[in-house]
């Protein structure tokens, strides 16, 4: 039997059960597999269910603010991908008068789909046979078939796909990517491969050469780079007792763009609080002689993103309430329950956590 027949077969008795497969709608598939990128399944599940009832169809989405999409985004990290997709969605609005791409040329158009998206939704949604190649597949195939290539070098990546074609099935293309993820994900998996069950283990050349564990080969990880951010609970406590504070959007395009956080100095080290007053953000800010006292050590957390390692040390400033509406020109005033509704990172959600 042919590669994909037993690959199909295999998937019929042990494919995953999951929400986004009872359908083949071109923008449930789209959203799924945008928030299934980088993101485990089961934590993207939670997100499929707030994203599909919130903007059912392309012109809900559309029609949304950007702040609404990345507050239901948030925790799922990433948010260029969020950014991307509320963007592809006014562009289908505008551009196509809200007629979604119907082959991988025109899904390769979309903001924000690259060629493995672009495949999973034609192939699923239209039948189009090409191969969606992630890291599951990747992982697969380089077993398989012992390929001595990286898969993240553009070279690897031209063998990877040719070997992808030739393998998917002209019938069933999406039913093939989506049993080639999940036979990466629960059989094929990157550490402890459950090769003794595995149908293919009489032909894997890996399992056969006793090598499973040299592949994938990828090129060495460049190392994440430290970034310290320096983030200040400016707060006061109005005429009901209730702590009022600052936040500001982040602009820069950077990681976050677009969320809200605490006013932030980013320094090139670890940031003493004795020489806090010595910076010009500083000096800034406390131009008008508003009066502050620091509320303890800085609370310090550890984030680690993909490329970059952030040192966040969060500093509690209480501010003399009749002066501190000076800070206003520079930031938003808001409450606990205000930020509450407002997009926010992991990190300063870890932070409300620590001090509420
Ligand atoms: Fe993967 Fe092992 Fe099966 Fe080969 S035999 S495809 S390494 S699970």
């Amino acid at each position: 039997m042919h590669f994909s027949a037993r690959l199909l077969q295999w998937f019929a008795q042990n494919g995953r059960t999951l929400p986004w497969r009872q359908t083949k709608d071109p923008y449930i598939v789209w959203i799924t597999e945008i928030i299934l990128q980088q993101t485990r399944v089961y934590q993207g599940m939670e997100y499929f269910f707030r994203f599909t009832e919130a903007f059912p169809d392309v012109a809900s989405l559309a029609a949304a603010p950007l702040e609404k999409v990345l507050r239901l985004w948030q925790g799922l990290g990433y948010y260029s991908r969020a950014r991307n997709l509320h963007q592809a969605a006014r562009d289908i609005m505008e551009q196509r008068n809200g007629k979604l791409p119907e082959n991988y040329q025109e899904w390769l158009e979309v903001k924000g789909v690259g060629p493995y998206t672009a495949a999973a939704i034609s192939s699923i949604a239209y039948k189009e046979p090409v191969a969606a190649l992630d890291g599951n597949v990747y992982r697969v195939l380089a077993r398989l078939f012992a390929i001595d290539e990286k898969t993240d070098s553009s070279r690897g990546k031209k063998v990877f796909e040719e070997v992808a074609a030739e393998l998917v099935d002209p019938i069933d293309p999406g039913g093939f990517n989506q049993a080639m993820m999940d036979f990466g994900a629960t059989v094929c998996k990157p550490a402890a491969p459950l090769c003794k069950q595995c149908i293919f283990n009489r032909e894997c050349l890996a399992f056969l050469q006793q090598q499973v564990g040299k592949y994938p080969l990828k090129k060495a990880r460049k190392t994440a780079r430290t970034r310290h951010f320096n983030y200040f609970y400016f707060f006061f406590e109005n005429q009901d007792g209730r702590p009022m504070f600052f936040v500001q959007q982040r602009k820069k395009n950077d990681i976050w763009k677009n969320l809200f956080e605490l006013p932030l100095i980013e320094t090139e080290d670890e940031l003493k609080p004795e020489v806090l007053s010595d910076l010009p953000e500083w000096k800034n800010w406390f131009a008008d002689g508003c009066d502050y006292v620091l509320d303890g050590s800085p609370l310090f957390f550890r984030h680690q993103l993909t490329h970059q390692q952030i040192h966040a040390r969060f500093f509690k400033v209480k501010l003399e309430p009749d002066k501190a509406v000076t800070f206003t020109s520079y930031f938003l005033l808001v409450d606990h329950h205000k930020f509450e509704k407002m997009p926010k990172s992991r990190l300063t959600l870890l932070f409300l956590k620590k001090i509420l």
